[in-house]
């Protein structure tokens, strides 16, 4: 069975969101060619993966439809949300083989429906800590230097507005032992981060940004 990926979720999420916003609006003119166009992009999303929306969107396509009734639509939704496929602890300890005393959080807690990618927080090193499948869907380890500092201010990977920290990695510039340090703002609660991601190249982008 064909299923969504869990960005393309978050997509449809905020896709839901324009929608309320142009039920409200009182211009019936640019309402219903707003509409038209945020339920065709809906109906994008789930034709990208062979899946049929019309049922989905036939419920959506109702003036009257009240917040409540879209938020129980999204959670029935989730049926149909691909989990994210979860590293083994051997795996990640594998990923990052160099580091002393890895704390990995507890996997199973992890909700799989809502992960594009895994990301913690190690506050006793000040670090963030981030494995994800890459283009060639292999697992992949990354962790920089996170500051401590929170600031309200836009995510370099879910370009949203959040509680953004300064993200800094080391990376080798040469062969002789010369270090750089490269990064950005992104959100300091990744779990945030992952609800918001609607497009898993910003991810990759960020990842090669600062490699
Ligand atoms: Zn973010």
């Amino acid at each position: 069975m064909n299923k969504l990926k869990v960005y393309e979720y978050n997509q449809i999420k905020s896709l839901i969101k324009k929608l309320l916003n142009v039920y409200r609006t009182n211009d019936m003119t640019s309402h219903k060619s707003h509409k038209e166009y945020i339920l065709n992009d809906i109906k994008n999303v789930f034709e990208a993966n062979d899946m049929d929306s019309s049922e989905f969107i036939s419920e959506l396509d109702d003036i009257k439809i009240s917040k409540k009734k879209t938020e129980l639509l999204l959670e029935k939704l989730k049926a149909d949300v691909e989990d994210f496929e979860l590293p083994s602890k051997k795996e990640v300890d594998k990923l990052f083989k160099k580091v002393k005393k890895l704390n990995v959080p507890d996997l199973d807690q992890v909700d799989t429906k809502t992960t594009v990618f895994l990301a913690w927080n190690d506050l006793s090193a000040n670090r963030k800590y981030f494995v994800f499948k890459n283009r060639d869907n292999e697992y992949e380890g990354m962790f920089g230097e996170l500051s401590v500092n929170k600031i309200k201010g836009f995510c370099k990977i879910c370009n949203q507005e959040s509680q953004v920290s300064l993200f800094l990695n080391k990376s080798k510039t040469s062969g002789m032992g010369n270090y750089t340090k490269k990064g950005d703002y992104i959100c300091h609660d990744s779990d945030v981060c992952n609800r918001n991601l609607e497009d898993i190249n910003h991810l990759y982008d960020f990842i090669e940004h600062v490699k």
